[in-house]
């Protein structure tokens, strides 16, 4: 599977979502920006089916909840905040399927749970 490819400038903060690559490099503060590390979350965490609903259930004891989520599906995505519950709700379209979830924290690396 793809992953989506996200973009982060340690200088600044700066994080992007590519919603399409061209393949030139991208700068913020002088320099190219660069991946942000994907760390595999699946222990704890999990993706599933609620009804019409796909939870994306987190469990971080340690590390506290994500600032966001970001759900990929087979064609496309959504990204929605936290607002500091460890369970996020997305609605998805008919015949659409979760592929894969990105919970991004407050440094530079980005948590991955793979369907
Ligand atoms: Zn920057």
């Amino acid at each position: 599977m793809k992953h989506r490819k996200f973009l982060y400038c340690h200088h600044c903060g700066n994080l992007l979502g590519l919603i399409h690559d061209a393949g030139v490099p991208i700068s913020c503060c002088g320099e190219l920006m660069q991946e942000p590390n994907l760390v595999d979350i699946k222990d704890g965490c999990r993706i599933h089916a609620d009804g019409q609903t796909t939870v994306v259930d987190m469990n971080f004891p340690r590390d506290g909840v994500p600032q966001w989520v970001y759900l990929q599906t087979d064609i496309g995505g959504q990204r929605k905040k936290t607002e500091g519950f460890a369970k996020v709700e997305f609605h998805l379209g008919d015949h659409e399927e979760a592929r894969a979830a990105y919970c991004y924290f407050s440094d530079r690396n980005i948590g991955m749970i793979e369907c």
